[in-house]
């Protein structure tokens, strides 16, 4: 089997620091091609993922154009879809398209025609968005989707869920040598986009008012630390969400934010992390943080919003709340969340080798 992994022209695969699809991308490929599948990656030149083979139309990530005015920025990724569009007819070998591009993706596989292979679309967001397409999404059934949750597809519009064969959740491998129970800290992380979904704004003032220490882990919008923040465009949304909600809880002592951690050092925060915090203001659809959290042994305190009610069992891999006012003494609580639990649980269900064996079963009701 021949799939066409469509990745996007936003980031590198697997990307250098934050990226939640390359990220899954990059887990997957590698276990779908232990199974015998070839994959062909459509994403940008500067990807080192290994495959068997490549389509791209520009050498480097794209990212920064998502922050630009839409008519500056709409010809990226219809640029790139085109040139996956060009390749699937020049090559005639591709049996199944993998796509995860937000929106033009779905309609390009849409668009193909019955010549074309089949689709599947992967809709790794909020299924709120994009009321437009999805509420009137009509791919002839020829193109299915697949949820990163249960919880999120149930949100999903009736004509979109009409083309839905189901879920599949995100995966991390595990991490080799995790860091023993014994030299947890006191502190407490949250690691992701610092945005008002997430809520680190909660976060923050909760660990004053609780008495815990936090590290915020994550990029503001594009910008990866405290110098480019200081010379960041103050129209940003979520810059303007920092500036008046975030950073004026942020002492440098008791709360402190670090910018984007990436590799060893994002797991060893997180693994040294009493708990990981999800403050969700959000119907988190997916979480992959999460389930990173989990490998890593860290307990998951949050608000029982979106995938978490759905991928953490309350009291065991870690504290779930529906007052976000009583997570700082969930954070307190979190020690007595056995460690080699949530390690267990993500072996059993969130590791590569589970999620690419969901994947091919897909692909092969799909073909
Ligand atoms: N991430 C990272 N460094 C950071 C912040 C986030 O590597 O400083 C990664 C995180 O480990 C996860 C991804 O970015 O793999 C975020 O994916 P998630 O599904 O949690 O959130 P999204 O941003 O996609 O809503």
């Amino acid at each position: 089997m021949r799939v066409l992994m469509n990745a996007g022209p936003w980031l590198p695969v697997p990307p250098a620091g934050y990226g939640g699809i390359e990220n899954i991308v990059a887990t997957l490929v590698p276990e779908l091609r232990a199974l015998g599948v070839e994959v062909v990656l459509a994403g940008v030149g500067e990807s080192t993922l290994e495959v068997d083979g490549r389509v791209s139309v520009f050498e480097r990530g794209q990212f920064p154009a998502l922050q630009k005015p839409y008519n500056q920025a709409v010809g990226v990724v219809q640029a790139h879809q085109h040139a996956v569009t060009r390749a699937l007819a020049e090559r005639g070998d591709i049996d199944l398209i993998h796509d995860h591009v937000e929106a033009a993706g779905l309609v390009t596989a849409a668009a193909l025609g019955d010549g074309a292979p089949p689709a599947l679309h992967t809709l790794h967001w909020d299924l709120h968005k994009h009321p437009e397409l999805y509420g009137t999404f009509d791919g002839g059934k020829r193109v299915r989707v697949n949820g990163v949750s249960a919880s999120q597809l149930a949100r999903a519009p009736r004509a979109l869920r009409d083309h839905a064969i189901g879920h599949v959740h995100l995966a991390t491998p595990l991490a080799a040598q995790p860091v023993p129970a014994v030299n947890r800290g006191s502190y407490a992380v949250v690691l992701g986009r610092i945005n008002p979904g997430k809520g680190q704004d909660l976060a923050a003032r909760l660990a004053h008012e609780a008495g815990f220490d936090l590290v915020l882990a994550g990029p503001v919008g594009p910008y990866h630390n405290a110098a480019e923040l200081a010379v960041a465009d103050g129209d940003n949304p979520d810059v303007r969400f920092w500036r008046e909600k975030v950073a004026p809880h942020v002492d440098g002592v008791r709360v402190r934010w670090i910018g984007t951690v990436t590799g060893r050092d994002r797991d060893l925060l997180v693994a040294g992390a009493r708990a990981a915090l999800f403050p969700l203001r959000w119907a988190e659809p997916g979480g992959t943080a999460v389930v990173e959290s989990l490998a890593l042994g860290t307990p998951v305190v949050g608000v029982g919003m979106g995938c978490l009610p759905e991928l953490i069992e309350d009291g065991h891999t870690g504290l779930l709340t529906g007052d976000e006012e009583a997570l700082g003494d969930l954070v307190h609580k979190a020690v007595t969340i056995d460690p080699a639990d949530c390690r267990a649980e993500a072996r059993r269900r969130f590791t590569p080798a589970v999620m690419a064996r969901a994947y091919l079963g897909l692909y092969e009701r799909l073909l």
